[in-house]
C-alpha cells in the first residue's frame, strides 16, 4: 500500500483508471453455479483476471468427533492459492495469508449459513484460486456463497463481495491488483443484501471518516452488482437451459 503511486497513473485527468474503467466501475464478472460433479455444491467465478472455484461438501460428518458441536454444525473453509496463480510462482507451502483469508471468508459466511440446522455435522468448503489479480477474498466469498446455496445448504441469504479503495484520494470501487499495490486504501466488503447485514469489513490503508463512509457505501451497491449475478448463476443453473 502506498509507496509507488509517483511512478504510476492510476486515475488520469478523465477519471479513467489504469485499467480503463471508470470509478465506480467493477471489472467483468461470470459466475457459474454447479460443474464438480464430486462435490455436493461448486461454483466458478470470474472476476477480472481471478479465476476461482470452489467445492462443496456436507453436511458430512466429523472426524475426529470432538470436533464437532452437538448443538450446532460447523463451518470449515479452506482458501488455497495454486502456485501457478500469480506471476511469479507461490510457495506451495501454506502461508500466513492463505490461513487469514481462509478464517476471515469462515466468518463472513457463518452469519449467512443456517449453522443450527445440521447439529454435530460439518460443511467444508474448498476455495482453489486459479489465477489472481486482486480482490480474491471477495471474489471466492461471492463464489463460496454460490456454491453452498447450489449444495442446498440452508442460509439466511448469499454474501455478496466486492472492495471499495482510494486511489489518487478517490474512493473506487472494485480494487485491482495494481491499485492494492501502489493505491491509498484497499476496504473489502461482503454484504448480505435481503438481510441488509455487512458481514466482511477490513481496511488496509488510510481514510478520512467521510472517505471511510463512502467506502461503505460504494462497496454495497457493488455487493449489490455481485448478487444479481450470484442470483442469475443459480437461476441458469436450475431454471436454465438444463445443460447442468
Ligand atoms: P486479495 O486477493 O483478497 O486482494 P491480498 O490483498 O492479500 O488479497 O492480495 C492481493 C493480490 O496480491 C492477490 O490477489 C494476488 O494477485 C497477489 N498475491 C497474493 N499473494 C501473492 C504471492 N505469494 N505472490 C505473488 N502475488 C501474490
Amino acid at each position: 500500500m502506498g509507496g509507488r503511486e509517483a511512478t504510476m497513473v492510476l486515475l488520469d485527468e478523465n477519471g479513467i483508471r489504469c485499467d480503463g474503467r471508470k470509478v465506480d466501475e467493477p471489472r467483468r464478472i461470470m459466475i457459474k453455479a454447479g460443474g464438480l460433479k464430486n462435490a455436493d455444491g461448486s461454483a466458478y467465478i470470474e472476476f477480472g483476471e481471478n479465476k476461482i472455484l470452489v467445492g462443496v461438501f456436507g453436511p458430512r460428518d466429523v472426524h475426529p468427533k470432538h470436533m464437532s458441536n452437538t448443538d450446532t454444525g460447523i463451518l470449515r473453509v479452506r482458501y488455497h492459492m495454486e502456485p501457478f496463480s500469480v506471476g511469479e510462482r507461490k510457495n506451495p507451502a501454506p502461508s500466513r495469508r492463505e490461513i487469514e483469508i481462509s478464517k476471515v471468508i469462515k466468518e463472513a459466511l457463518e452469519p449467512a449459513v443456517m449453522l443450527e440446522k445440521f447439529p454435530r455435522t460439518a460443511v467444508d468448503v474448498y476455495i482453489e484460486v486459479l489465477q489472481a489479480d486482486g480482490g480474491t477474498r471477495c471474489a471466492a466469498l461471492s463464489a463460496a456463497s454460490v456454491a453452498l446455496a447450489d449444495a442446498g445448504i440452508p442460509m439466511r441469504d448469499m454474501v455478496a463481495a466486492i472492495a471499495a479503495g482510494k486511489v489518487a484520494d478517490t474512493v473506487i470501487l472494485d480494487v485491482n491488483n495494481e491499485e492494492d499495490q501502489a493505491g491509498q486504501a484497499d476496504m473489502p466488503i461482503g454484504y448480505m443484501p435481503s438481510v441488509e447485514k455487512i458481514t466482511l469489513l477490513q481496511l488496509d490503508g488510510v481514510l478520512t471518516p467521510e472517505e471511510y463512509k463512502k467506502c461503505v457505501e460504494v462497496g454495497v451497491n457493488g455487493c449489490k452488482i455481485v448478487y444479481d449475478l450470484q442470483k442469475k448463476a443459480l437461476n441458469d443453473k436450475y431454471f436454465g437451459s438444463g445443460e447442468d
